[in-house]
């Protein structure tokens, strides 16, 4: 067996192979440039044509570009109403965002477990973490996967609740063979460089709901509106008002034009992260030590990460030392993510360890391998067989 880079040994690449990145090409750049050499740079045409191709796209009536999906989750949240002291039940396992944007909003997130096989929210836990100061559930697509939308929106209806789907790694992704996007009463998405198409930075939120469609452009921009029928005076034709306390969140012109530039090819990413997650499921299958992801029925993932369960049982090493030896073969692992609430920030405010325990559980065994649609023939089978040296060390 060839000695472990770790060890001294050779490693399997000579350069590091990034866990995810952005696929351009040469009309993304022309797409930019063009919109550099025209009348807008900030909120003009291609704002406009960007909103209006990802509702076509995933099939609703309404969206609005804002300036990441961190912003994109924040304005839904204030659309949604929520304000201080109302709970807002999240999932542990996602980016802090998806907590984040309930405390920007004076509101509580009320963490709640995951079922361990996809790392989405279990569904049949929801229930038991709802009082009555529940006014929403974020629901997070993780890894691209869609969470059981229909259960959580019977959950919902039952409670009155707002559902927020984070489908910052779902955009493309289906459930029961339709878009992400079309169920939950708002749906946000991230254009940062790893996610499914890019902006550079940027976000979207899609709704199919008027009232909250006019909340979200209202807190889009600084709570101020120039629409007649909301204005409270009407001074003449310059005249506009701040209705409510917003925020900046507008996205450019120029991060618009990349963006309708890229949701062209989504579909061609997609089919490429589907074909290296197939080869990866057969590579991994068979070898008891690691788990892959798995799959609902109901669901067809746009597989935005792929993530790998250790069986540490099985192995003689904890998920440290095997991150480590793949890292030294110059594999650009990752970890997605440690559970929101055992941030020094949440533990300071009050949060506990053992609040979840699937979650940290989950945590303890996972590893994100690299996955990004220009990954060529090499760059896969250098993961397939650095994956393979480090187990077979390792395995007990
Ligand atoms: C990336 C991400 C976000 C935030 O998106 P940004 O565009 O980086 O602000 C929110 N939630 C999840 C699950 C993410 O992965």
């Amino acid at each position: 067996m060839k000695e472990l880079a770790i060890n001294g040994g050779e490693p399997i690449r000579k350069t590091v192979l990034s866990y995810g990145r952005q696929t351009i090409d040469e009309d993304d750049i022309q797409a930019v440039a063009d919109t550099l050499r025209g009348d807008y740079l900030t909120t003009g045409p291609k704002v406009k044509a960007f909103e209006e191709a990802v509702a076509k796209y995933v099939g609703v009536k309404y969206a609005v570009a804002v300036s990441n999906g961190t912003a994109a989750l924040h304005v839904a949240c204030l659309a949604a109403g929520i304000g201080k002291g109302d709970e807002v039940i999240v999932p542990p396992i996602t980016f802090a965002a998806s907590a984040n944007c309930v405390l920007y909003c004076g509101g509580i997130p009320v963490f709640t477990d995951i079922e361990a096989a996809t790392g989405n929210i279990d569904v049949s836990k929801i229930e038991e973490k709802i009082t009555s100061k529940t006014k929403a559930i974020v629901a997070v697509d993780f890894t691209g996967q869609s969470v059981d939308i229909d259960k959580i929106k019977e959950i919902a209806k039952k409670y009155n609740l707002i559902v927020i789907e984070d489908g910052a790694h779902s955009l493309g992704s289906e459930y029961k063979g339709e878009k992400v996007g079309t169920k939950a009463d708002l749906t946000t998405f991230s254009f940062h460089p790893v996610k499914p198409v890019t902006t550079g930075e940027g976000g979207m939120i899609v709704t199919n709901d008027e009232k909250l469609y006019s909340n979200l452009i209202l807190f889009r921009s600084h709570g101020i509106t120039r629409e007649e029928s909301l204005l409270v005076e009407n001074h003449g034709p310059w005249y506009y008002e701040q209705l409510e306390l917003g925020y900046n969140y507008r996205l450019p012109d120029i991060n618009c034009a990349l963006g309708l530039s890229q949701l062209n090819k989504i579909d061609a990413f997609i089919a490429r992260r589907r074909e290296i997650v197939r080869r990866y499921n057969e590579a991994f299958k068979d070898i008891k030590e690691i788990e892959i992801p798995f799959e609902h029925e109901y669901s067809n993932s746009g597989w935005h990460l792929y993530v790998i369960r250790l069986n540490l049982q099985e192995l003689n090493v904890g998920r440290k030392e095997i991150f480590e030896a793949l890292q030294k073969e110059n594999i650009g692992v990752n970890v997605h993510y440690l559970p929101v609430y055992l941030h020094p920030y949440y533990k300071r405010i009050g949060y506990k360890a053992g609040l979840c325990k699937e979650s940290e559980e989950y945590y303890n065994r996972i590893i994100t391998l690299p996955l990004f649609p220009s990954m060529k023939e090499q760059d896969i089978l250098d993961v397939i067989t650095s994956v393979n040296k480090v187990i077979n060390y390792y395995k007990k």
